[in-house]
Formats: C-alpha cells, structure tokens, sequence
C-alpha cells in the first residue's frame, strides 16, 4: 500500500508574566528574581477569606498593547471569570482568568492567526523533588499572566519555533515581559495532530516545554509518534503529555478535562469593563506607546542599509547594537558606509563585546571615525581589527592608535609615485606583458609596491597611479 501523507497541525498556547511592580489583584510585589519564598505574599493573593481582588491597570495595559501589535480587536466589554478546580498552587480554589471576554481577539504573528490573547493569574509555585513531602512558594501566585492562543494553522516545528521566538521578542519590544522561557517567565504548549485529509486530527497538547528547541523536537516527536500510531491501526488519545527532556520524547500525563470541568463563571468581587470608556485603553491612544516593532525594524533596515539579512536579524534581535550601528551610520555617508559599519559590528566588535555594546571602551562617534578610515583606504582591513581591538579595550581615537602603531597607509600621491616609476623600471618584463593584455601583471606590480612601503601605501592609490602611469 502506498504510504499516505500525513500533515502535522499545530496549535500553540504561550504564557508570559507580565512585567509589573505589583501582582495582578492585590499590591504584593511582583519580582521573579526573589529567591525567598513566600515573602512577596499578602491575605488577597493567600486567599484569606473576606478579602477582596483589585485590577492592575498596568497588566491589563500589557495586554493590550500586545493586542494592538498584533493588529488584533481590543475588547469593547470584557469580564473575568473564575476557573474553578482544586489544586495546592491554587489557594483560592479557583484562579481568576477570563473566558468569554477576553481582552483581544483575532490578530496575526508571523503568518499564524491568533484565536485570542486574556489576562489571568499566575498559580504557585510546587516544587515536589524536594523527598517525601512538597513545597509551595506563594511568591509566584497572583502574578499577572497573559495567555495567548492561536488557531490550529502552524504546519511545522519549525514553524512554531520561529512564531514563539517573535513573540518573545514582541514582548520584549513592547517592555511587557522578560519572557525568558528558562526562567518560566514564558511557557509555551503545543497542541498537535497529524492527518492525511483535510479534516484535522485528534489533538495532543504537549507541556513542559522550557526552551524553543525543546518547543521543536517535541513537536516532531509528537509529530512522528501520532503518525505511527494511525499507521498500525490505532487511533491518536486527546491527551495531554509532558515532555521529558532527558529521553527526548513525549510521555501520558492525563486525559485533558473539557472545559466545562472548570464551571467557569464572572467573578462576583471584580468589575465588568468598558474599556471604551476608558481613555487610556483606547486604540489610538494604545498605538501611540508603540514603540517600533520587530517586522517594521528588518523592513527599515532592508530599505534604509541594504545590509545583509542576518546582520539585520543581528540588530533586530538586539536593541543595544542597533542603536549603537543607528548611531554610527548618522555620522557616515550612504550605504557602503552602513554595510562596512554593520560588518565590522556583526564579524568584530559585537564578539570583542560578548553581547553586551555598553560593555566595550568604544563609542558609536570614535567607530564611526574608525570606518570612516577604512572606507577611505587609510587603514588595511588587518590593522582596523588591531585598533578596534585596542580600542576596545583602551578607548581612545583611532587614527591616534594608528599613528602609534605606525599603520596608516600613505594614500600621499608625490610619495608613492616615486615607487611606483621605480617599480615600472625594475619589472620592465611584466609591465610588457601587462601591455600584451595580461592583466593580472597588475596585481603583481601593486603587490611589488606594497613590498617596497612595507604595506603601508594604500593599494587603491597604487593602482591609479600604475593605471595612469602606464596608459601615460
Ligand atoms: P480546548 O477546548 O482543549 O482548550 P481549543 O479548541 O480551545 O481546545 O484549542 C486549544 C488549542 O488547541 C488552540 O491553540 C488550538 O489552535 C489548538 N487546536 C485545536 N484543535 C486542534 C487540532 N485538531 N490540532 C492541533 N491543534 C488544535
Ligand atoms: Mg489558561
């Protein structure tokens, strides 16, 4: 039997804590870097009785603004309700998220729609690798969380790897989150099924994805395990699964409750919103604090540098560096100038500063002058990676470490011609060649003068006066 062709489906649901100084419905601090547990809690986020919840403005702003990227639908009403289910991460009994209103609708992310984006609370965190007993750090619960949800419309691993990366990035830009996924601050779930149809397939949500990589290999994994089931006669379990770091594959955790488990209902102690009504949550308004985006910075740079794509990605990836490329580029002149700034930024100076710009002596004005000598010739691409490395280190001008290590180039016409004629003398035997139409003997002539200046004369000057002499 010919063997069918099944196409993965993936469906992605990424968390990320917001960045906030205060938790979600109460004033405990919200800091992911405390180390002590249990200390940044209070009666609301314990879940004393009697004790009543308060919106963050702020989270809710988050959200938003991530909607507004995104090109989504801010919510005219939105509500949010109570998700009940028992757990000891969740003191409450319930954790307050939203459900039928969520703050965005619709939306795109690198070509994959997105079904919505809400805000709820982060749960506890459990630590149960301790021994024969668990441990709870409330520090973690009533975190301001943000759930985004996509359709089923990712069609590969990689696929899903490059959108969870962006928006990583987007919330970066946006200031809304750190989003690191090694520290939880950002966690994705895939849901994935095979097909050979145009109907979809059962879906599995995979968990306990803590880097992009593993986002990857477990989509695969699932991927190819789903498609060996169907292939010897079985059928796919809609189930969630973990994913085992160690053995690279996924593993049954349980049977996914349906959502009505959760008897989802408006929580009684917050207020409905009209965020219409409110002037600061209005789209126009929302859009102005839009800083530039990621896909908007790559098509600038495409247009304004002409650089290369991956210096691009580079710049885009870090907005330190591009500030710093931005910053040199304004004190040059035109393109040739900006893709000999990004090259040496990208190949050299981003490696001496090991990712961190503001860690190196050099400023945007003295790299500036720096380029600025080799695109004029008067420095050799050798001895600019000897000055930026000492400029790195030291600071200082350029064209003063040049002079000091005696390696500027002599572009001074009435002091090369002198070489150059002696040159044309000495190798009257190439020169005739060259004159026969061998024109590499050129190379050799300039390559002989550079011999004779012990490499300081600048070989683009060598080559007009060899030009101009010998047509002469
Ligand atoms: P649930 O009711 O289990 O929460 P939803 O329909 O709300 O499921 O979808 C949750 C996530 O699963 C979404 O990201 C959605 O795109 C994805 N999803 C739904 N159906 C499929 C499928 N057949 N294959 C892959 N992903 C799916
Ligand atoms: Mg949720």
């Amino acid at each position: 039997m010919e063997k069918r062709a099944y196409v993965p489906t993936i469906g992605l649901e990424i968390h990320a804590e917001l960045k906030t100084t205060t938790k979600m419905f109460c004033d405990s601090a919200n800091d992911s870097e405390e180390k002590t547990p249990n200390v940044n809690i209070c009666p609301v986020c314990m879940a004393h009785p009697g004790t009543l919840p308060v919106i963050n403005k702020g989270a809710v702003r988050h959200v938003l603004r991530v909607g507004v990227a995104l090109g989504g639908t801010i919510a005219d009403f939105t509500e949010f309700d109570r998700k009940n289910y028992f757990y000891p991460d969740i003191p409450k009994g319930y954790q307050i998220s939203q459900y039928k209103y969520p703050l965005v609708t619709g939306g795109t992310l690198e070509g994959a729609d997105i079904t919505r984006v809400h805000l709820e609370e982060d749960t506890a965190r459990s630590s149960h690798d301790k021994g024969n007993y668990s441990l709870i750090d409330f520090n973690r619960a009533g975190v301001p969380l943000m759930e985004l949800v996509t359709e089923p419309v990712i069609k590969s691993a990689e696929h899903a790897g490059r959108f969870a990366r962006e928006l990583q990035l987007l919330l970066r830009y946006l200031g809304a989150s750190d989003a690191n996924m090694e520290k939880g601050e950002m966690r994705v779930e895939a849901n994935v099924s095979v097909s050979a149809t145009k109907k979809l397939g059962t879906k599995v949500e995979v968990k306990n994805l803590n880097s992009f990589r593993s986002v990857e290999r477990a989509i695969e994994y699932e991927t190819n395990r789903q498609i060996e089931v169907i292939e010897s006669g079985g059928s796919v379990a809609q189930e969630t699964r973990g994913w085992n770091e160690d053995k690279q594959e996924t593993f049954s955790q349980r049977k996914k409750e349906s959502s009505h488990d959760y008897r989802y209902f408006p929580d009684p102690d917050l207020p409905k919103l009209k965020l219409s009504e409110i002037a600061e949550f209005k789209k126009e308004t929302l859009a102005q604090s839009i800083p530039e985006l990621p896909w908007e910075k790559r098509k600038r740079y495409a247009e304004a540098y002409g650089i290369k794509n991956e210096d691009t990605e580079a710049f885009v990836r870090d907005v330190a560096l591009a500030r710093f490329f931005e910053e040199t580029v304004a004190r040059g002149d035109g393109k040739d100038f900006a893709k000999l700034a990004s090259n040496y930024i990208t190949s050299d100076l981003a490696g001496l500063a090991e990712g961190d710009i503001n860690k190196t002596a050099i400023t945007s004005e003295t790299f500036a002058r720096l380029i600025a000598m080799v695109a004029a010739g008067e420095i050799s691409s050798r001895g600019a990676k000897d000055i930026l490395a000492k400029m790195h280190k030291d600071g200082g001008d350029p064209k003063k470490i040049a002079e000091e290590k005696n390696i500027l180039q002599r572009s001074d016409e009435g002091e090369l011609i002198a070489v150059v004629e002696a040159i044309i003398v000495k190798h009257s035997d190439v020169v005739a060649d060259y004159r026969n139409g061998k024109t590499s003997a050129l190379q050799f002539l300039i390559g002989q003068a550079m011999k004779e200046t012990r490499g300081a004369a600048n070989p683009r000057t060598l080559k007009e006066l060899f030009d101009r002499t010998l047509a002469g």
